[in-house]
């Protein structure tokens, strides 16, 4: 998901451009997520982008009871500045001095979406997925998958 932000880059401080953002294609990471959709918002700060983005996708994950690789859909909330390399006026390299682990726009005025949602992913990992709500889970002595009906040996 990237996009050409040399415009926005040219507009005064303060300035807002709005994107719809619509990527089917599989977005890897930690957590892969697919079939994204969602609205980017584009705040021009002193030093760069603040991107709002508010939207959806499809995560591949592991159900947190009975580890199955399942799929479901996330809510996808994230605001991260991402901050030039050059002066998008004049060109010229833009001295260091910010944080290292701020997003980047490369030196072609790309902004890569990705790097704000696979950090999203991350955080998010936190939040224990399950493949369905009422997932019975895993027998606590055997293993044995409790969705396919109780564990014949060690039922409560
Ligand atoms: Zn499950
Ligand atoms: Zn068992």
């Amino acid at each position: 998901m990237m996009m050409n932000v040399l415009t926005e880059l040219r507009q005064p401080v303060g300035s807002v451009s709005q994107f719809e953002v619509v990527e089917p294609n599989t977005i890897g990471g930690e957590v892969s997520v697919r079939n994204l959709r969602g609205t980017a918002e584009l705040l021009r700060t002193d030093r760069g982008l603040l991107v709002t983005f508010e939207g959806a996708a499809v995560a591949e994950v592991t159900c947190s009871r009975c580890l199955k690789e399942t799929e479901c859909e996330v809510p996808i909330t994230f605001e991260e500045e991402y901050v030039p390399y050059t002066d998008p006026v004049s060109g010229s390299r833009i001295r260091s001095g910010f944080e290292t682990d701020a997003f980047r726009i490369s030196e072609d005025h790309t902004l890569d979406l990705r790097e704000g949602i696979r950090q999203y992913m991350l955080i998010s990992e936190s939040v224990k997925p399950l493949c369905r709500a009422d997932c019975k889970g895993l027998c606590q002595e055997c293993g044995t998958d409790l969705n396919g009906g109780p564990c014949t040996d060690h039922d409560v």
